[in-house]
């Protein structure tokens, strides 16, 4: 049995935590590879190390002295091997550091030595190699991450390695130039090891007991959901829970591996399993309710549209046109609604406007702003009967008035568009007919 285990940022800020991680990885001897973050927050008012080199970084660029804010920097690190009473020193390699941040080595150079560093204290802590990301983890030419190449450098490198440390968020390109994946992106490393390792489960270790039903900053004490599939998690992660970077799933479904995400500060809570399909019947109908305020819906009419070849396609060419995505896209016989994000929309509203009578020449175009749209997701929906039903009586009972209704066939979604001062009231409504009168 392999296990990848990943550790983010504040499961690794201080000493205290780097010894619940050792404590963590030593119980389980299958926890053979481990991907590190960078030194996150050790409270509400600290600085994550990874914005402490973006600045330190920008000093550098803008001939700034640059000197101090690195050496606090550097005072994290060795307060960490202090604190572990680690035989490693750091001297040298914040030399080289410095040096390089003279020459201008690059932004993504300077972010990624918070994982590099780290990477070097976590493999000394635990008596395993260190093998430095750039050297497994490839970028091509335009800075896209080279998923092919990597896997089979990776796993040639893993075979060879019985137990190492593999640092998060970066890579090089063939040159040996350092890229790094966006923010959060020691997930996507993560799940890259796992595949290449052929683990038998990714551990992604954070500081939540794993994916909520719903927001805990609307419904009080939500409880964690056990096994979500990595299809309901795309539907709930793209309205916006943000646990996991949405990248890092890729490698390990398409390798079949599942995720778990665990605690680190409570290892004894169960955490959420990501899966690719599940036997486990959740114990509620429903898996999850994401949802995100701020949409506009177009409401455009055109008598016999339904006869007509490539409405739809000259309507959406006219937002594809001002790079504006849509979200989602009900329709009736003569009329046809396109939900996009109010912010991206705003600055376009009237080249989009003037494109669609250009393109689709319909009778008439309606707006309608401050909308919110929730996500109802659940793989038990598709057994089960009455569900629109039960979230529309619930609505209803609770005075929302119900905009848009949207239910893909597969049965594993409902999306609802209510008005933004609704949003919390509809969600809570949900969440109280499928949970908390089931308790
Ligand atoms: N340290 C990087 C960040 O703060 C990457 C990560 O933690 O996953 O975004």
């Amino acid at each position: 049995m392999i296990k990848v285990v990943k550790f983010g940022g504040s499961s690794l800020a201080s000493a205290g935590q780097f010894a619940k991680v050792k404590e963590i990885i030593t119980a389980d001897e299958s926890r053979r590879y481990v991907v590190p973050s960078a030194p996150g927050r050790r409270n509400a008012k600290d600085v994550k190390v990874t914005d402490m080199l973006y600045d330190c970084y920008a000093a550098a660029e803008a001939e700034e002295d640059f000197k101090l804010k690195l050496k606090k920097i550097k005072d994290r690190y060795d307060s960490i091997i202090n604190g572990l009473n680690l035989k490693v020193s750091l001297e040298a390699e914040f030399r080289t550091i410095a040096e390089n941040f003279e020459k201008k080595a690059g932004l993504a150079y300077a972010a990624s030595r918070g994982e590099y560093l780290n990477g070097i204290l976590m493999a000394s802590y635990l008596g395993y190699a260190f093998i430095d990301a750039a050297e497994v983890v490839f970028f091509d030419k335009n800075g896209e991450f080279d998923a092919e190449k990597t896997d089979k450098a990776l796993a040639k490198r893993l075979k060879k390695t019985e137990r190492a440390v593999i640092p998060g968020f970066y890579g090089a390109k063939e040159d040996g130039v350092v890229c790094t994946f966006s923010r959060g992106g020691s997930d996507i490393t993560g799940s890259i090891v796992a595949r290449a390792a052929g683990a038998d489960l990714y551990e992604n270790w954070t500081d939540v007991s794993g994916f909520l039903i719903a927001d805990p900053n609307i419904i009080q004490d939500p409880e964690v959901i056990k096994v979500i599939t990595y299809r309901e998690l795309r539907e709930l992660s793209y309205m916006g829970a943000g646990v996991l970077h949405e990248e890092a799933v890729f490698p390990v479904r398409k390798a079949g591996i599942p995720i778990h995400i665990r605690n680190t500060n409570r290892p004894e809570d169960e955490g959420t399993l990501i899966v690719e399909n599940t036997c486990h019947h959740s114990r509620y109908t429903i898996t999850g309710i994401a949802g995100k305020k701020g949409f506009v819906a177009v409401n455009i009419d055109k008598d016999r549209m339904n006869s007509e070849v490539g409405f739809g396609r000259k309507v959406l060419s006219a937002f594809e046109q001002n790079g504006i995505s849509f979200e989602h896209m009900p329709s009736g016989i003569d009329t046809m609604t396109v939900f996009v994000h109010q912010e991206e929309f705003e600055g376009k509203e009237q080249q989009v406007l003037s494109a669609i009578h250009r393109l689709a020449k319909p009778d008439t175009i309606d707006l309608e702003s401050d909308l919110a749209l929730i996500a109802v997701v659940g793989r038990g929906m598709r057994s089960t009967r009455g569900t629109a039903g039960r979230i529309f009586s619930a609505l209803s009972h609770a005075n929302v008035n119900v905009k848009m209704i949207d239910q893909g066939s597969s049965e594993l979604n409902i999306i609802i568009g209510v008005a933004n001062h609704d949003f919390e009231t509809a969600i809570q409504a949900v969440y109280d007919i499928f949970v908390t009168t089931q308790l």
